[in-house]
């Protein structure tokens, strides 16, 4: 039975939003409602990236929301919080989708890049005409990509590129990519690399097999020998610190987008709770075990808004820290996961079918558990800031 999503306020939490937020709120909600939630059971099943929402996203102002000029839809933190959240509610995979587009590519061309590098791929990024991918993670270097072995040599007036990435959101698909390279001429330091990919010795394979993600492309790269003009260094990146700022604008997003998918799981719950009757031809809501587990889900996604929410409102004023951030992303992701593995319980048998979307939701977010920071890592960053003693 197709549940209909109601939204999810137990604390009266859009009395903390203005009428322009709620206004992008609802129309990424009904953006998602219309396009997403027919279609989005069999991406899943097929494994399918649906191309077809690329453009109409770019209308919706989706990618680089938070950014300025460049056709950019200008939105507050706040507001791009929300627009992640309801994706997310969705689908996680969407949400990467437009996470990368907008907090790992073009973020880091708005912030690093030079004003020719800006004038090329904003414009057509914010309207979905260029898509991209950002390229940290490598096969022996995860949790740690200071031990990444890609390589820019200096050749001229170009930089030669070798190395392997791994597990990167729409690399196939993407007409650049964001390289994270040591630089050999600079002692090693780590620099951003714009790599259009139709450059020779540049390759994107699929992974296939994922459980998780499964609406979403995860590809690894290859480059080998790439050779690409020297004006494609970021000129503003000076070491991975850069690479980590990117990661701390896209894993502001998935703080939001963690609230979705548990407000997901969590509504169809509930509705499943209220219709199901077991024993006594009551509804299983009625069992005070039921009820406990969406008691702790509500609890949770409500102290989940406020947290992301504060860190909204300190991000629109430049005081959001990387370890506000942390602890957002660590927080709302694990307790969405909680809020999936107890719907899916509380869906019985049904919870494994995708007829319901609990089991997606739980699958996907095994996923966004582990990356932009496992959440061990954000554990670590929030330690070390409380202790000043860093424990990697
Ligand atoms: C679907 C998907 C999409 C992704 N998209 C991208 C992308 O677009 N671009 C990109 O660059 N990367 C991407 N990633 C990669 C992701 O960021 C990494 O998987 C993540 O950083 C973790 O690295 P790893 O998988 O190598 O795990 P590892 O680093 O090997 O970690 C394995 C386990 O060890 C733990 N661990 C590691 N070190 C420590 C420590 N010091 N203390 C305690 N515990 C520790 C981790 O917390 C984890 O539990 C994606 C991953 C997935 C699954």
């Amino acid at each position: 039975m197709a549940l209909k999503f109601r939204g999810v306020d137990f604390i009266d939490f859009d009395s903390l939003l203005s009428e322009d937020e709620i206004l992008v709120r609802d129309n990424t909600r009904k953006f998602v409602e219309e396009n997403v939630i027919p279609g989005i059971e069999q991406w899943n099943r097929d494994g399918k990236f649906p191309r077809e929402l690329i453009r109409p996203m770019g209308e919706l102002g989706f990618y680089g929301a938070n950014l300025k000029g460049y056709g950019c839809a200008e939105m507050s933190n706040v507001e791009y919080g929300l627009v992640m959240q309801e994706l997310e509610r969705g689908d996680s995979g969407l949400r990467s989708f437009v996470s990368v587009q907008s907090a790992l590519v073009m973020y880091p061309i708005y912030a690093f890049g030079s004003d020719a590098q800006k004038d090329q791929w904003l414009q057509a990024m914010a309207k979905g005409e260029k898509l991209g991918c950002f390229g940290l993670t490598e096969p022996d270097a995860g949790s740690n990509p200071g031990a990444m072995r890609t390589r820019a040599r200096k050749d001229g007036n170009e930089y030669v590129l070798n190395g392997e990435k791994m597990w990167i959101t729409s690399g196939s698909i993407a007409d650049v990519a964001v390289i994270w390279a040591k630089v050999d001429d600079e002692r090693g330091n780590v620099r951003g690399f714009l790599v259009e990919t139709d450059r020779p010795g540049f390759k994107a394979a699929d992974i296939h097999g994922k459980w998780s993600l499964r609406a979403s492309v995860t590809s690894s790269l290859s480059l080998q020998d790439v050779r690409i003009p020297a004006s494609n260094i970021l000129p503003k990146t000076e070491g991975l610190k850069n690479a980590l700022m990117c990661l701390n604008q896209a894993r502001y997003g998935i703080a939001w987008g963690g609230v979705g998918a548990a407000m997901a799981v969590y509504d169809c719950a509930l509705q499943y709770a209220q219709f199901r009757k077991q024993f006594r031809d009551q509804p299983i809501a009625s069992h005070q075990m039921v009820q406990e587990k969406l008691v702790w889900m509500i609890n949770e996604i409500s102290k989940a808004q406020l947290l992301v929410l504060h860190v909204g409102r300190l991000k629109d004023k430049n005081r959001a820290a990387h370890y506000h951030i942390s602890m957002a992303k660590r927080n709302n992701v694990g307790i969405a996961l909680e809020c999936a593995r107890m719907a899916r319980d509380i869906l019985g048998a049904n919870g494994i079918a995708d007829e319901y979307p609990v089991f997606r939701h739980m699958a996907n977010l095994e996923s966004v558990k582990t990356y932009e920071g496992t959440n061990d890592v954000h554990t670590l960053i929030i330690g070390q800031q409380i202790t000043g003693i860093d424990a990697f």
